[in-house]
C-alpha cells in the first residue's frame, strides 16, 4: 500500500489499487455507512478520540469512494448545479482521491447538530485551526490548503484530510505549509496573487469565487506557472449580458471547456470577464 499515493486532475489511481486494499466500514453520526482503508481508519479514530478531549467532536461523511459512485456523483452534480460547477467541486472517475480510501471528509458536530454542508463547514474557522493542529500527530494532512488551488485544482477544503502514513512526514508538510504536489515534486511553488478590482457587476465574494476557478483551471495544466491575476475592472468586460451571480456560472463553463483550448486562447479566456492573467510559460 503506497500511502503516498498521488492522485488529482492530472494523476488517476493506480490500476491495481484495489488488490490490496483492505477497509473498515462504521456508521456515522448522520447514519451513513462509510468505508475507509483500514489504517487510516485506525489513524482517524485516534484523531477523533485526541479532539474529543480536547472538547471538539468530529465524524466523517465520505471515505472510500468505487468508481460508479464517483461516476454518479458528478452526474448527480452535473444535472443539479451545471457542468461548470460540477467541474470545480467533484473528481472525474478515477482521479478523485477519495477511491483511495486514503481521504476522509470530517464534519464537527455542534450543540449536538451535524454540521455537514460546505457552506456551513466554511463558518468554523475556529474549530478547524484546533483539528488541523492534531492532523499530522496520527499521519494526516490538509489536503487542499487555502491559497493553494493553482496546485492542487481544487479551492479551499478544511474538511478533506489525506493519510499518508508517517506522522513525521505529515508533521513536516503541515509546518512548511506544503501541498502534497510540492512534497512529492521537492521543491515549493510560489502562492499567485489575487487583485480583485472594484466592481458593479460582481461582488466581492464572486470575484473570490473566480479567481479561486482561475487558479483550479491552472493546476492541470503542465508548462504555465500563474504569477498574478487581475480583475481588470467593468469596462475590461467584454461578453456579459447579464450581471452578478448568473455570469459567473457562465465562467465557470467557460473554466471547464479552458482545458482544451491552446496555450495562449487559454490566457486570454478569460479576458472578456474582466481577468488579467499574468504568467509564465
Ligand atoms: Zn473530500
Amino acid at each position: 500500500m503506497d500511502y503516498l499515493v498521488l492522485v488529482n486532475q492530472l494523476h488517476a489511481m493506480p490500476e491495481d489499487w484495489y488488490e490490496d486494499l483492505k477497509t473498515d466500514r462504521f456508521i456515522n453520526t448522520a447514519g451513513e455507512e462509510v468505508e475507509i482503508e483500514s489504517r487510516t481508519f485506525h489513524a482517524y479514530t485516534e484523531l477523533k478520540k485526541e479532539l474529543k478531549e480536547k472538547g471538539i467532536e468530529i465524524d466523517a461523511d465520505s471515505g472510500l469512494r468505487s468508481m460508479e459512485l464517483q461516476q454518479q456523483i458528478m452526474d448527480d452534480f452535473t444535472k443539479e448545479f451545471g457542468a461548470g460547477y460540477a467541474a470545480k467541486t467533484v473528481a472525474p472517475a478515477g482521479y478523485s482521491e477519495h477511491q483511495t480510501g486514503l481521504a476522509v471528509d470530517l464534519y464537527p458536530i455542534i450543540d449536538g447538530q451535524n454540521v455537514m454542508s460546505n457552506a456551513e463547514l466554511l463558518k468554523h474557522p475556529e474549530l478547524w485551526v484546533v483539528i488541523h493542529a492534531c492532523l499530522a500527530g496520527h499521519g494526516f494532512i490538509l489536503r487542499y490548503p487555502e491559497g493553494k488551488e493553482h496546485i492542487t485544482g481544487y479551492g479551499y477544503e478544511p474538511w478533506h484530510v489525506r493519510f499518508i502514513g508517517d506522522p513525521a512526514e505529515a508533521g513536516f508538510i503541515m509546518a512548511e505549509g506544503l501541498t502534497l504536489e510540492e512534497y512529492l515534486l521537492g521543491r515549493q511553488q510560489p502562492d499567485v496573487m489575487s487583485v480583485p478590482g472594484v466592481s458593479a457587476l460582481y461582488s466581492r465574494e464572486e470575484q473570490q469565487e473566480m479567481s479561486v476557478l482561475i487558479k483550479c483551471s491552472f493546476a492541470s495544466r503542465a508548462g504555465i506557472r500563474l504569477q498574478q491575476i487581475r480583475y481588470k475592472g467593468d469596462e475590461a468586460v467584454r461578453q456579459l449580458s447579464v450581471p452578478g451571480y448568473q455570469s459567473l456560472a457562465v465562467f465557470a463553463a467557460e473554466y471547464i471547456t479552458a482545458g482544451s483550448c491552446e496555450s495562449e486562447d487559454f490566457l486570454l479566456g478569460y479576458s472578456p470577464y474582466g481577468w488579467e492573467i499574468i504568467s509564465q510559460e
